[in-house]
């Protein structure tokens, strides 16, 4: 095992809801100064955008547009960005007359082109367009009038439904302006439903369900020649391009037609427990900057694994372990055994964290409107993992210096003179270092030489909390605790 292309889930970081994950997939709350991994954040839609045309557009109009772009298109076979080529339109005039027409008759066109696969609008039969920007004939949905049906009738539901809620809160006393939004709302809907070709007497009621779905059983009969024609499957179109556009389903390539862009949105996560970002990025969809990024990689110092001697079961071989200090605090890092308790000396100031910090809350109504997912917290989960191999962990603490990019690039090897136990420290450079340690695999695993040995142990690392200082207190110092779980490798084999 080389350090450099190291499998990144070979040093895994323990979350606090049980899951064991690698530094570069989990968050550090600063608030409640813990790990937090992917299942410990609410996901929240912060933005709407083309990956293609970089638009931007809120969150309303976007439901509009149905959630996608309308300028971009793509290829309804490779589904590659279409881009739109001019051409000079064909114009058909008999050979005597050409040479004085063609001024008049050469008019800029323009057609849909994909520059992967070539498809083109014009081998797909769609018209060219005057004009570059869109015009493109939309493919109507054959389903429209049953999904508007469907879509209207759950509206009155919702009406009543809300009709309904407010009786029940503020009988007796209801507030006007609800009220009036309510029957508005319905009241438009009644006058849709008039412009509408008669329904019978029951259906046209606001309350009428539409006729349901029918399950059948008897499926379209096979066209007679299936078996005595010869199949082009060049012309067919395949399940993933038929996929794309649901509603349709192309059966022949002619008949694909270019799809809007779907727009993808920007996300922020958001601690569960406290509720305070974790990561935020730039609302600006050419910017990849984050406002708010608390990736555990910024926060914690990272552990790889440099080399470890052969293992053999019951013996001690070296490992080599490299810390980084991501921090522009110096930390001091102690190892402790697995069973050391986690809870750390934050636990009274986590309560008044959460309080407190003004930037932080208002900065959380302002988007409470904004869609989020519902604050679950689990109990922890067990961790599955058991280390099968003992770790003799040092005495000694070992301290890292605050990171200085400029230090990567100093060759002089200032080491800080850091009064180093030279039996735990190997190297180390700016805020880097290299302890060894000393692994004996259990007898047990002998019967299965395939099975990767595991060694766990506790992190404490110092960590300075500038979130105090934000709130003009002075920076608060806390030691964080994190267990480790790291896979060294297999038993050597014996020659
Ligand atoms: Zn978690
Ligand atoms: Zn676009
Ligand atoms: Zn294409
Ligand atoms: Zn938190």
């Amino acid at each position: 095992m080389t350090y450099l292309n190291q499998p990144i889930d070979y040093v895994r970081y323990v979350c606090n809801c049980g899951s064991l994950k690698p530094i570069s997939k989990i968050y550090f709350c600063r608030h409640c100064l813990m790990i937090r991994c992917g299942y410990c954040v609410c996901q929240e839609v912060d933005s709407h955008y083309c990956p293609n045309c970089l638009e931007n557009l809120p969150s309303s109009e976007v439901r509009l547009k149905k959630n996608k772009c309308s300028n971009c298109f793509d290829c309804p076979c490779c589904f590659q960005t279409l881009s739109t080529r001019a051409g000079i339109a064909s114009a058909k005039t008999t050979e005597g007359e050409e040479a004085k027409d063609t001024k008049a008759t050469s008019k800029k066109v323009y057609y849909l082109f994909c520059s992967l696969c070539r498809w083109s609008s014009r081998d797909a039969g769609i018209p060219d367009q005057s004009v570059a920007t869109g015009g493109w004939p939309e493919q109507e949905n054959p389903h429209t009038t049953r999904i508007n049906t469907l879509i209207d009738y759950h509206k009155i539901l919702a009406s009543i439904e809300k009709q309904q809620c407010e009786k029940k809160k503020f009988h007796p006393k209801r507030p006007f302006m609800p009220a009036q939004t309510m029957y508005s709302f319905t009241s438009a809907l009644v006058r849709k439903r008039i412009g509408r070709p008669i329904q019978p007497l029951a259906q046209s009621q606001s309350t009428a369900q539409p006729v349901p779905s029918v399950a059948s059983e008897e499926v379209e009969e096979l066209p007679n020649d299936i078996f005595s024609e010869s199949l082009d499957i060049t012309k067919i179109t395949t399940l993933e391009q038929r996929l794309r556009h649901p509603e349709v389903q192309a059966e022949k390539i002619n008949d694909l037609r270019p799809q809007h862009r779907p727009f993808l949105v920007k996300r922020s996560q958001r601690c569960r427990v406290c509720e305070h970002n974790v990561s935020k990025s730039d609302l600006c969809p050419q910017s990849i900057k984050f406002k708010i990024l608390l990736a555990a990689f910024y926060h914690i110092p990272e552990v790889k694994i440099v080399t470890c001697e052969p293992l053999q079961s019951g013996k001690s071989s070296e490992l080599l372990l490299k810390f980084c200090n991501p921090t522009q605090h110096q930390t001091q890092i102690t190892l402790l055994s697995l069973d050391s308790s986690l809870t750390t000396s934050f636990a009274e100031e986590k309560n008044d964290t959460k309080q407190e910090d003004p930037q932080q809350g208002s900065e959380s109504s302002l988007l409470s409107s904004s869609i989020r997912q519902a604050t679950v917290t689990e109990d922890p989960k067990p961790i599955k993992v058991t280390p099968n191999a003992d770790l003799k962990l040092p005495q000694s603490s070992l301290i890292l210096p605050p990171r200085d990019d400029a230090a990567e690039y100093d060759d002089t090897s200032d080491n800080h003179n850091f009064q180093d136990d030279p039996k735990l420290v190997v190297w180390r450079k700016g805020n880097k270092a290299v302890i060894r340690l000393h692994v004996t695999p259990h007898e047990t695993i002998n019967g299965n030489k395939d099975e990767p040995v595991i060694v766990g142990f506790v992190m404490q690392h110092g960590y300075v909390n500038t979130i105090a200082a934000l709130e003009h207190k002075s920076p608060q110092k806390v030691d964080v605790r994190v267990k480790l779980y790291l896979t060294i490798g297999q038993l050597a084999s014996e020659a």
